[in-house]
């Protein structure tokens, strides 16, 4: 009983600390939508070029997602985003351009615009209300 109550109190100051607790729930979200996506059009017919496009972006915010788990800084985490950022933009100029989404990946995709979204307000607007 004494320790799961210290295992408890330890869980909720991790939980509790610094800024990466919004930012973190986003990040997961974002890595888990981005490889939701890749499945989709991998299996889904899309073109190879938007198929490793979604890779490539699958990749990166699983490599942002482990690095927001560590708690790293805002700072020591801009790297990691902005590699993120491009390859979602990237991706992005591509789906609208080249291969526009259809049925179940274009829903997929929206779900990662949210997320990306929401890991970009919690990035870069640190004084704004973060909302789900
Ligand atoms: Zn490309």
């Amino acid at each position: 009983m004494k320790r799961a109550t210290g295992f408890l109190i330890a869980t909720l100051m991790l939980a509790g600390c610094g800024s990466s607790g919004s930012l973190g729930t986003a990040a997961d979200r974002l890595d888990r939508t981005a490889h939701r996506y890749y499945d989709q059009v991998s299996y889904g017919g899309a073109g190879a070029h938007t198929s490793d496009d979604a890779a490539r972006l699958a990749e990166a915010t699983r490599i942002f997602n482990r690095a927001v788990d560590r708690n790293r800084s805002r700072d020591e985490l801009r790297p990691s985003f902005d590699r993120v950022a491009d390859r979602y933009h990237h991706l992005r100029r591509q789906v609208e351009d080249r291969d526009p989404p259809y049925g179940g990946a274009s829903v997929a995709f929206d779900r990662v615009t949210d997320a990306y979204l929401d890991v970009d307000r919690a990035m870069n607007h640190s004084g704004s209300a973060y909302h789900d």
